[in-house]
């Protein structure tokens, strides 16, 4: 029987993660903090997570005896990262209280759809068109004109599953390249920057947000966020506002996170949605009262939210591959989290350095 999360969960009761990534790490320290055990669920044996966490599972996502164990001693379930099957969601959701909903994770593994119900809110996108063919693909470059970004609909991230397209005759290799997979082309937007905001809502519907992140990316990898962001007081109140209706569309749970491109005259285009703590809130952790990390946690734990204010500015670095060697460097430099990963492959997240600076306004 579906067990609902009609009171908090109290200290000492158990929070599950689908998922032993480094944010699921991260939100098993946090939960820690507030005296609540976590369960790992993770398929791979050297999960992040599994080291910090009170129990673990190490089993398929297609295991529903597992999951079924899993969930039954859990008082209320999340997880990390969006690439969950939705079957494996749902199947939890049966038995256990999950948030975010199903609906949101569903939403956020498809591009398209994604987009499609941004756009539906009236808040702003890149341009995109739906491309299933060949003809699709070139009648699409001939609307949107170049340059464009292929993706495709599912599994993308971290620039994964994407090109960036100038002429017809690209756009197909792209396409052919993907296996003719289902995808999305979208004008390619020659944004003055990239920012987040990371927001959080609690199962009574109470809403706030951290101010947002500036993101600097190299390789389509997250380099470094550096708050407070290039942007006015009337641009972060418009980002809060724009995540604030997906949140409340999708009667959201947790932390959500959405992704902007700023333009040079300063429009905010929505790229995408997490629906998870995100790397571009890494800052949080030691810059506010309380961290992304423990906002989540208190949301699906049906707890009070905390405060999101930021006593100080903030620059966050992400420690990829061999970088990771110069810990001990690193160390004396900021506020240094490592993952516990023990390979450091090109461009892995191995760890990130936070540096704080007295605070200005944004
Ligand atoms: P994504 O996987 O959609 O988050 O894209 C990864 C990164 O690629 C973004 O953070 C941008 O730096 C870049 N990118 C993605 N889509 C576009 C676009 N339409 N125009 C310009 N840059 C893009």
């Amino acid at each position: 029987m579906t067990k609902r999360l009609c009171a908090p969960v109290a200290p000492g009761g158990t929070i599950g993660i689908l998922g032993g990534g480094q944010l699921g790490r991260m939100l098993a320290l946090a939960a820690a903090r507030l005296g609540l055990k976590v369960h790992i669920y993770c398929d791979e044996d050297d999960a992040p997570a599994f080291e910090v966490a009170s129990a673990r599972t190490l089993a398929s996502y297609n295991d529903d005896a597992a999951l079924a164990r899993f969930a039954d001693l859990c008082d209320a379930v999340t997880f990390e990262f969006e690439n969950i099957p939705a079957v494996t969601a749902s199947f939890v959701a049966g038995r256990a209280p999950l948030n975010p909903c199903v609906r949101s994770l569903v939403l956020t593994q498809d591009r398209l759809e994604e987009k499609k119900f941004i756009a539906s809110l009236g808040v702003k996108t890149s341009a995109f068109l739906e491309v299933s063919s060949v003809e699709d693909v070139r009648a699409a470059f001939a609307r949107l004109g170049g340059p464009a970004v292929l993706k495709t609909r599912r599994h993308g991230y971290d620039g994964k599953g994407q090109a960036k397209v100038s002429s017809a005759d690209e756009v197909v290799c792209a396409f052919e390249d993907s296996q003719r997979a289902p995808s999305v082309l979208e004008a390619f937007v020659d944004f003055s920057f990239e920012a987040s905001i990371i927001a959080v809502r609690s199962t009574d519907g109470a809403f706030a947000a951290y101010d947002p992140p500036e993101n600097a990316h190299e390789n389509h990898i997250l380099r470094r966020s550096t708050v407070p962001a290039r942007l006015s007081a009337a641009q972060v109140e418009d980002a809060k506002s724009i995540a604030r209706r997906i949140a409340e569309a999708l009667g959201y749970v947790g932390v959500l996170t959405v992704e902007l491109f700023v333009t040079r005259d300063g429009a905010l285009l929505v790229n995408e949605i997490a629906p998870r703590v995100h790397n571009s809130g890494h800052w949080t952790i030691e810059a506010c009262m309380v961290s992304q990390f423990e906002q989540h946690i208190r949301a699906i734990a049906g707890w009070p939210l905390g405060s999101t204010e930021r006593h100080s500015d903030a620059v966050m670095e992400n420690i990829l591959g061999g970088e990771a060697a110069d810990w001990e460097r690193l160390s004396q430099t900021g506020a240094l989290h490592l993952y516990g990963k023990k390979e450091m492959r090109p461009g892995r997240k191995m760890g990130h350095l936070t540096r704080l600076l007295p605070r200005t306004e944004a």
